[in-house]
């Protein structure tokens, strides 16, 4: 692993994690499309159970597949360990899980993903947890909303969809004068652009059903640990500093040091939570991590000229792609993501809710669907489809007001975008 650390993005990208199968020398990682694994004899069987010895039991817990594609984008991250999941969301909840309980909240960015709004304004409300959404670029704020049930700090890198870059320096600060874990969601960004450990999270979660696939075809998610955090520093973090009665008293901090938060998510989280990967999602998302750093410079590309097109258009009130000269982020852009902003921004019609329902009708490359990070460049009208369970405060706090769209720029021919958005603003 130390060896790998030392190569480069475009290498760790194809090999971190991965080696020819030990059985059969198959080049590719196969797909270890099985369920348990024979235990060597009942010895072994019980050092595995009692995480004496690490090994595959089951794979609701681990499964080889599953683990090249965790440690690929552990590396990737620069992170010491990493749990796959089904979903995005499923990660949210995974990273949330040991660090919560009923009463306790996190603070979180109002500029986020709307299902992420979602699921921390009401879903989580059900186990007894809490979000408090403030404005992450008033750092004030951020301070004042922590309070002694505070248990973790959650933004987005690159938020999704506002073209907003989170100063992930200036909070990293706020969560560790707190004695806090910072949560950072590195979806819209990817390893490739953002790095979030390097600016101070403690934990990167990811739907990999996005830019790490890269075409649209699986759901998945992933943890990864910094190995930074100091759990046992406080009393705040018991589930990881506190014997655990379901491993006869075991306390994951003391005993897998930088790793026990991603042993706690596999021997607690998936084997009680259950919200697994399995080893065909993980395959699918290893043949599009090995292009990533390709398709991430296309993206930017892409999105740089549709984006500066678009910012001359008559019929277009405003464009917030961060990667713009005249984006109010341009500068914090270069010190959090130097390589570019990705693929996703917004773009704001003078006509208004009507124009832009029109509009997604009228294009023909653009698919009108709700996902990002795909090969084929998609558009989707948020204030109508994903961001349609919140109020018209929170739409616009999320950068997905009435009269907004949300593109995903694929890795097509820029010419031919601009030339199919022309055609279809010219319908509205
Ligand atoms: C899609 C997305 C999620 C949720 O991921 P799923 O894989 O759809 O569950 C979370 N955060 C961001 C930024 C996303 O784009």
């Amino acid at each position: 692993m130390s060896e790998e650390r030392q190569l480069g993005f475009d290498t760790l990208q194809v090999h971190a994690g991965a080696r020819p199968d030990p059985a059969t020398g198959a080049r590719q990682t196969p797909i270890y499309q099985t369920t348990a694994y024979v235990f060597r004899d009942a010895d072994h069987a019980a050092a595995l159970f009692n995480l004496q010895e690490v090994g595959y039991i089951y794979s609701r817990l681990t499964n080889p597949t599953v683990a090249v594609l965790a440690e690929r984008i552990a590396t990737l991250e620069g992170g010491v360990g990493a749990v796959c999941c089904s979903s995005g969301h499923a990660a949210q909840i995974m990273a949330l899980f040991p660090l919560m309980e009923p009463g306790r909240n996190v603070v979180a960015s109002t500029r986020a993903y709307g299902g992420t709004v979602t699921q921390f304004s009401k879903t989580i409300t059900r186990f007894g947890w809490s979000a408090k959404f403030v404005d992450f670029d008033d750092i004030d704020a951020v301070k004042a909303a922590i309070d002694e049930d505070t248990r973790a700090i959650f933004c987005e890198a690159v938020a999704n969809p506002g073209g907003y870059v989170t100063d992930l320096d200036a909070i990293a600060k706020v969560a560790d004068e707190a004695g806090l874990p910072l949560i950072v969601d590195n979806t819209s960004g990817t390893p490739y652009l953002v790095r979030p450990i390097e600016h101070g999270a403690t934990l990167v979660v990811h739907s990999t059903t996005k830019y790490l696939t890269g075409n649209g075809t699986v759901t998945g998610g992933a943890i990864v640990d910094s190995g930074k955090f100091d759990w046992s520093a406080s009393d705040k973090f018991p589930s990881l500093s506190a014997p655990e009665p379901a491993y006869h008293g075991l306390k994951f901090h003391e005993t897998f040091g930088p790793l026990a938060f991603t042993f706690h998510g596999i021997a607690v989280g998936l084997r009680d939570l259950g919200m697994t990967m399995n080893p065909q999602a993980a395959h699918y998302t290893l043949m599009g991590i090995e292009t990533l750093s390709l398709r991430m410079q296309r993206h930017c590309e892409n999105a740089l000229k549709v984006a500066s097109w678009l910012e001359t258009h008559p019929k277009v009130a405003a464009v917030t792609y961060a990667g713009l000269p005249s984006s109010p982020y341009a500068e914090r852009a270069k010190r959090i993501c130097p390589r570019g902003t990705g693929g996703l921004f917004t773009f704001a019609l003078k006509d208004g809710y009507e124009a832009c329902v029109k509009l997604v009708d009228a294009v023909n490359l653009f698919s009108h669907v709700a996902n990002l990070g795909d090969t084929r460049s998609l558009i989707i009208h948020s204030a109508s489809t994903t961001h349609r369970q919140l109020t018209e405060e929170q739409q616009i706090a999320a950068g997905a007001a009435p009269n907004v769209l949300r593109v995903s720029i694929g890795i097509e021919d820029a010419d031919d975008l601009i030339a199919d958005l022309d055609q279809a603003l010219a319908k509205v």
